[in-house]
């Protein structure tokens, strides 16, 4: 059995190797066929245990290093993954259901932030505040937090991790990862990787296992002092509560209902192109999918036109197969979660334009393919607006104008991110100013970049990820006064 074998079916990485544990065999099924392929240990409380045990022994040894060290450490182990990316795009498909250039997209992005942050690492500073009294100086210190519980969701499983691995590590923290349940085999090999590259043992350790289970013991377990999730926003609430036990630091990255806003002066073919790519990329897995698009009436028909074109010409199909642009949702219960949402919203009086329901193609029948879906006018109240809808389904209303564009948009528990497609810039201004969320783009596709901090407000969570501002998330501030004696 190769190295990797024994890694994905240990179900755990502790202190740089595979654990062996006795855990309940969790099956792994590929999306595209429906069939478990592999099953993975979960881990115990035991596991979780050893984990964080590590972490913190780990801790000392990692904190105490230059931060420039720690950060050439990071940009060589990323470079060692980047040697073995071919072995991972086929295993990310196979248990997330993407297509290959999704994953090999997903992979690059991932070690991308892995080295973006390592190159901050010459960056990251404290304050100093002289002569606060006479012959008095302030200095404000950046301490690591400690052992950091990170919790990551299937949809993106190597990017989310890595989002908190980056600053986490260059801070001088050390962590332990919790993939989904669904997908731990490439965050397995992908840290095995970390470690083989030079990551010192326990400075980055996995355990796989449900949310209810290893998930909640990490959060609790009192030697994590912080915890830096993203997922639902019903769990991140669940992990809140969770965390307030023991006074735990917490980054929460939830659900979202993006808005995409088309005015009247916009470039309509790049508008719809971004609306197509946003909702339907990854399968509409995305937390910053377009998920609600808003135009102007008099270019209404126009956008609806080139939007549902570009619908229907996407590629439904395996992940591993030639030429699929869509690849199956990620599980049989996000497929019914997304019909229900489908169902309920044409039934409230939302006009169906395409899609629907799944594929007819009897090749894909035994996997959770669900076809782009095009929706006008669902009720203000439906799922379509209300509900953050989590695959290949996209509603379009009409709107007067952008002020009840930016009215529509608010009306959400959600405030993650928005986009804006106008020429004018007063109007580019005014809807930034105004669109409750963490992130606007004008006239841009829904791009992410490692520069600008990403995170969301309401019932999007809290907390930075990405730009130097992740930092305050991974480190505590410390005042410290000094007077000559
Ligand atoms: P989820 O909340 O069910 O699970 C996410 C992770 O949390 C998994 O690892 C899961 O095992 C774990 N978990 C579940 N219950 C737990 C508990 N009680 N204690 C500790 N851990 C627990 O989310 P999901 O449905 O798997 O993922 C999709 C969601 O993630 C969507 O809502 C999406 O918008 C959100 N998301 C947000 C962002 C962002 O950056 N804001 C990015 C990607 C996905």
């Amino acid at each position: 059995m190769s190295t990797q074998q024994a890694t994905a079916e240990a179900g755990a990485f502790i202190h740089g190797a595979a654990h062996h544990n006795g855990g309940e065999p969790l099956p792994i099924t590929n999306p595209a066929d429906g069939r478990p392929f592999t099953e993975v240990a979960s881990a115990t409380p035991g596991d979780v245990d050893a984990a964080v045990a590590s972490a913190r022994e780990a801790f000392e040894g990692w904190s105490g290093l230059a931060v420039s060290k720690r950060g050439e450490i990071l940009a060589k182990t990323a470079r060692g993954v980047r040697a073995h990316i071919d072995e991972l795009v086929p295993l990310l498909t196979r248990e997330q259901g993407k297509t290959l250039r999704d994953s090999r997209i997903e992979l690059r992005r991932a070690l991308e932030t892995l080295e973006h942050y390592a190159g901050l690492s010459k960056a990251l500073r404290g304050a100093f505040a002289p002569q606060i009294d006479p012959g008095t100086d302030g200095m404000v210190l950046r301490r690591p937090l400690g052992v950091v519980g990170a919790i990551v969701p299937w949809n993106f499983p190597t990017t989310l991790l890595c989002n908190k691995l980056g600053p986490a590590l260059v801070a001088g923290n050390t962590v332990v990862a919790k993939p989904a349940d669904t997908t731990p085999l490439t965050t397995l090999r992908f840290v095995e990787l970390l470690a083989d590259g030079g990551l010192p043992p326990g400075a980055v350790n996995v355990v796989t296992g449900t949310g209810p289970d290893a998930g909640e013991a990490l959060v609790t377990h009192p030697d994590v002092r912080k915890v830096a999730f993203t997922g639902s926003t019903r769990t991140g609430e669940r992990i809140m509560a969770l965390a307030a036990g023991g006074t735990k630091r917490l980054t929460l990255e939830l659900g979202g209902s993006d808005p995409l806003i088309v005015c009247e002066d916009a470039d309509l073919a790049k508008a719809a192109s971004a609306a197509s790519m946003g909702r339907f990329y990854n399968c509409g897995q995305a937390c910053l999918a377009v998920k609600r698009v808003y135009v102007v009436e008099s270019v209404a028909d126009e956008v609806i036109e080139l939007i549902t074109a570009k619908a229907k010409r996407l590629r439904v199909g395996r992940g591993d197969a030639e030429g699929s642009q869509i690849g199956p949702l990620h599980t049989a219960r996000q497929r019914e979660l997304v019909a229900g949402q489908v169902e309920r919203a044409l039934a409230g009086g939302g006009q169906l334009v395409c899609g629907g329901g799944p594929p007819d193609d009897p090749e894909l029948a035994d996997g959770f393919f669900y076809s782009p879906t095009v929706m006008l006018e669902p009720a203000h109240d439906s799922p379509m607006a209300t509900e953050e809808v989590f695959g290949p389904a996209l509603p379009i209303w009409r709107v007067r104008d952008l002020d009840e564009a930016i009215e529509r948009s608010n009306a959400s528990q959600y405030g993650l991110g928005s986009s804006v497609w106008t020429a004018d810039l007063e109007k580019a201004r005014e809807a930034a100013e105004r669109l409750e969320c963490g992130y606007t783009w004008i006239n841009s596709p829904t791009k992410v970049y490692d520069e600008l901090p990403f995170g969301g407000v309401k019932s999007s969570g809290f907390g930075k990820e990405h730009g130097e501002e992740a930092f305050d998330h991974y480190t505590d501030q410390k005042s410290v006064v000094l007077r000559g004696g």
